[in-house]
């Protein structure tokens, strides 16, 4: 086996596991034991509907480690997620889900599509956290939707509505105490949330991934961006950004060198 498996293929370490989901940051393995699932996270970067798309050496490292971070976290608080174990430096154990089909996005500062849809100077602070549905479709470009759309359509009851806005709350207050706490403002991000059933009993927990992919997150001091932003607008290095929210959060050693070095084995 390679001794710093970063640079190992999805292939390499899967072969003996079936495949059950690609997308475009990360693949799905059927896992051990039924209802369970292995997540591997990609190096690959994609944005604007992967009409831009680039290979990040150590991306997937580090979003499976800040993923792990924040899902550990949550559970710690009652916030129930799909993540069980972190496996290796790319995998971690998963219960498997049903994906509700929405994009579910909470703003706190406005930024990105808000911006621009409704002529808010990026950077402006919302008065209220907003929670914002997208269709979850990328041919159609994941799609803004109202909670009437998805009632009509069965996406979601209004039960799973009422969870989902509370769940996404709670999720915003941990996630913005974390980056407060360590000089970073939370502007966004976008979360989504599967169905699980015990026996005849379902409930709502937060499944996918919570990383620097999938947040915006601003420098307090400098406002300088963390986030997939320095990706879709060539602000600079973005394994350089995200292993700065790692040191910062403590998911990597202050003096740690690239992620691309075994430093992060266990
Ligand atoms: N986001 C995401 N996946 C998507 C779309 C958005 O993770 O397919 C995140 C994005 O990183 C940001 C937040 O959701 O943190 C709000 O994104 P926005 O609607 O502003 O879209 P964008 O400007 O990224 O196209």
């Amino acid at each position: 086996m390679c001794p710093d498996d970063t640079h190992r293929s999805p292939g390499d370490s899967m072969a003996r596991r079936k495949k059950v989901y690609e997308g475009k940051a990360k693949i799905l393995y059927e896992g051990p034991e039924p209802g369970t699932l292995v997540q591997y996270f990609k190096d690959d970067a994609t944005a604007f509907n992967a009409q831009k798309k680039d290979v990040v050496d150590g991306k997937g490292v580090l979003n499976n480690r800040l993923s792990e971070f924040f899902m550990t976290g949550l559970n710690a608080i009652g916030v129930p997620t799909h993540f069980i174990r972190r496996l290796n430096m790319r995998e971690q154990l998963i219960r498997q889900v049903e994906i509700i089909p929405l994009e579910v996005v909470v703003r706190n500062v406005a930024a990105g599509s808000l911006s621009t849809r409704l002529g808010i100077e990026e950077g402006t602070p919302l008065p209220r956290p907003i929670i914002e549905f997208c269709y979850k479709d990328d041919k159609l470009g994941d799609p803004l939707v109202s909670e009437e759309h998805i009632l009509a359509f069965g996406w979601a009851s209004q039960q799973d509505l009422d969870d989902i806005i509370a769940l996404s709350l709670r999720v915003n207050d941990f996630l913005s105490g974390c980056m407060l706490a360590v000089g970073i403002k939370l502007v966004d991000f976008k979360i989504e949330v599967g169905r699980i059933w015990d026996n005849d009993y379902q409930r709502l927990i937060l499944a996918d991934e919570i990383s620097p992919d999938s947040c915006r997150l601003w420098d307090i001091e400098t406002g300088k961006k963390l986030d997939k932003d320095v990706f879709r607008r060539d602000l600079g290095s973005l394994a350089d950004a995200y292993t700065e929210v790692a040191r910062r959060l403590g998911v990597l050693p202050a003096n740690s060198g690239p992620v691309t070095r075994p430093t992060l084995i266990n």
